[in-house]
């Protein structure tokens, strides 16, 4: 049995094609929330619609998976991933230039541009001085972007809300990939050099220097990543008649 194809059609709709959970728009699938085999119906409350990663991961870890640590997805849970999508769904119908869903993007992006107006993104790689502190910058970036929470001292405070609040997808979608990038180049830190490798070494003159600035390679692949990203928040900031972020070739 599955889904009535009216049904689908219609959820598809009212979803505006999105994930209910990460709001992604691509290769969307049809999850049963609750499964047949325990008593859910074909019936499109018991629908939600899902991008191939969270269909994964809600099989790995829902109610019915056993030997699981990490925090479940509840039925109700599901249900208010899919009601809250329903809702970004209409808002963008009404978002245009001027509108209160405008108004509301536009301070998520500006907030969003804020955590990236730091010196970890007007740095040369081959300038950095601390590889730890350039990876927890980037960590922290991530946070602010996903959660809207940043870090004030040693306690972190939610200031924003996170890029899924985002109503205009193109902006969504711009911030989901600039995340992308910034865990590519954390796991790029990790792969190639071992954040373990970030103290400096002496060289037989008994001066410092640093194994990651001789990777130049990585270096540049860094600086061009980093570039990116603030290109595409820099469009936006555009549309919004604000000025550009400072980057790389601006330094400090
Ligand atoms: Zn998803």
């Amino acid at each position: 049995m599955s889904f009535s194809q009216k049904d689908v059609d219609r959820l598809l709709a009212e979803c505006g094609r999105m994930c209910c959970i990460c709001k992604k728009l691509h290769q969307v699938q049809v999850h049963h929330i609750q499964p047949l085999s325990e008593g859910g119906s074909d019936g499109i409350a018991n629908a939600i619609t899902l991008c191939p990663n969270c269909h994964d991961e809600v099989h790995e870890r829902s109610h019915y998976s056993s030997g699981c640590t990490s925090r479940r997805y509840s039925i109700s849970e599901l249900k208010l991933h899919r009601e809250f999508t329903k809702k970004i769904a209409r808002k963008e119908q009404d978002w245009a230039p001027g509108s209160r869903t405008w108004t509301e993007d536009r301070h998520l992006i500006l907030f969003y541009a804020q955590c990236l107006d730091r010196p970890a993104f007007r740095t040369y790689f081959h300038q950095e001085l601390s590889f730890a502190d350039f990876d927890r910058a980037l960590a922290d970036t991530i946070t602010a972007i996903n959660t809207g929470c940043t870090k004030v001292g040693d306690s972190t405070l939610p200031i924003s809300k996170g890029k899924v609040f985002l109503i205009h997808r193109d902006w969504r979608e711009a911030m989901d990939t600039a995340v992308e990038k910034l865990e590519e180049i954390r796991d790029a830190l990790r792969r190639e050099l071992g954040l373990n490798n970030m103290f400096m070494d002496h060289d037989r003159f008994g001066r410092h220097h640093s194994r990651f600035h001789q990777a130049t390679d990585l270096g540049d692949w860094i600086d061009q990543t980093r570039q990116e990203i603030l290109d595409s928040v820099n469009s936006i900031l555009k549309e919004l008649d604000q000025p550009p972020l400072k980057d790389l070739k601006a330094g400090f």
